[in-house]
């Protein structure tokens, strides 16, 4: 049998982009493309300044490089960003994008307005999700793949790109805080995330420090610890039930590590004290947990933790089986919250109209099996 290779139907070539990538990275491909080792470090740099700080997307505007060199960089590869496969903008000035990271890979990232000190993008860390918490929209996606640390830094650039904030300024900015929120569970991928904070809290480049980048898990204990160690960055625990045999139901991965094994990991977080503080989010279901007994409890429970809560109202999406709470039970659920010391804000829903709310984001992407993924090759032939 005798294979041939139809030119004129082989899609154009896609050069592999530099955007995004992390310092050593950088240095890698500047070593690949041939750059003396002496001089990579110092590529790497130039390259990290362009591209994070001025975000530049093309290799001519980096005039500190000599010509022949951009030209040679402008060969290889590019600056270019993922794919935008959609683009909405909420009535709260809420914005949402579905990026699109490679065939069927497609991931939710989203930008909300008044949120830490001045505006906070929502990251995804993976396509789909294992954990299958019952209240959330993104469990009912099977995982398709961990996202790359270039990636998770590629959903930061776009939003740079369309709030028009490059270079990267430390004044007036509208983009002052990561949180790891987005789609998956951020500490099943760590060594991606924590790459991906390494870059964004780069002060050379996106500069967006350590304390503003908040990490969220529904518990993944073992590697609580780590996290604060590798990253500095901030601590957020989705929580929603303060009894096991409750919390094994809505967020199952409760009966792998458990609320008392949970405790131990948190309390070994480095750092905490009165300017770090763990955030604990808890939804609130209707009749499910928000009782008054449930307050008082939570309130045990976090004794001798530095800790601030987030009483997220529950969002629906379609299907789902619970009804938020109603107002005076989120109120009279604060109050108890409040009384013990604890700041507890209510989180307005922000952007539920285009489904940026928490808990709603999904995409149509799914896995494709190893001969799903043949039986196309074979089609398209
Ligand atoms: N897997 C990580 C990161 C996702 S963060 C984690 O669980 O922490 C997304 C946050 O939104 C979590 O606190 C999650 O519990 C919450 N959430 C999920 N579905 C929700 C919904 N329908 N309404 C409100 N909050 C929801």
């Amino acid at each position: 049998m005798t294979t041939s290779l139809d030119l004129s139907r082989a899609p154009a070539p896609q050069l592999r982009s530099l955007a995004g990538l992390s310092l050593p990275a950088l240095k890698a491909e500047m070593e690949a493309m041939g750059v003396p080792a002496k001089k990579a470090g110092m590529r790497a740099k130039q390259l990290r300044g362009w591209a994070h700080h001025f975000g530049v997307t093309d290799f001519d505007a980096m005039t500190n490089v000599a010509k022949e060199m951009r030209a040679e960089l402008a060969e290889r590869y590019s600056l270019a960003r993922p794919e935008i496969a959609e683009h909405k903008i909420s009535v709260d000035g809420t914005q949402k994008w579905l990026t699109r990271f490679g065939p069927n890979v497609e991931g939710e990232s989203v930008y909300i307005p008044d949120v830490g000190k001045s505006g906070a993008l929502c990251v995804s860390s993976q396509v789909g999700c294992t954990l299958n918490c019952t209240f959330c929209h993104t469990g009912t996606q099977k995982l398709v793949r961990n996202l790359t640390a270039q990636e998770i830094v590629a959903q930061v650039l776009i939003a740079r790109d369309e709030l028009a904030e490059w270079p990267s300024s430390n004044e007036d900015r509208k983009l002052t805080n990561i949180v790891f929120m987005g789609m998956g569970e951020p500490l099943y991928n760590l060594d991606n995330v924590a790459e991906a904070i390494d870059t964004i809290s780069d002060g050379d480049g996106i500069a967006i420090g350590r304390r503003r980048i908040t990490v969220s898990t529904a518990g993944v204990a073992p590697k609580i610890p780590e996290l604060g160690a590798r990253t500095g960055a901030m601590l957020a625990i989705s929580l929603h039930a303060v009894r096991d045999d409750l919390r094994d139901e809505i967020v199952p991965i409760n009966k792998k590590y458990d609320l008392k094994t949970l405790f131990e990991a948190i309390r070994a977080y480095p750092d905490l004290g009165n300017s770090k503080r763990v955030t604990f989010e808890y939804v609130m279901l209707a009749g499910v947990n928000d009782s008054l007994a449930e307050a008082r409890d939570l309130v045990k429970l976090l004794r001798g933790v530095p800790a601030k809560i987030n009483l997220i109202p529950f969002n629906p999406w379609p299907g789902a089986p619970y009804a938020c709470s109603d107002w005076e039970t989120i109120e009279a659920f604060a109050e108890v919250l409040n009384r013990a010391g604890y700041a507890s804000p209510i989180r307005t829903p922000r952007g539920r109209d285009i489904f940026a709310a928490c808990g709603q984001l999904r995409s149509e992407s799914v896995k494709k099996s190893a001969a799903e993924l043949r039986r196309e090759a074979l089609a398209a032939e």
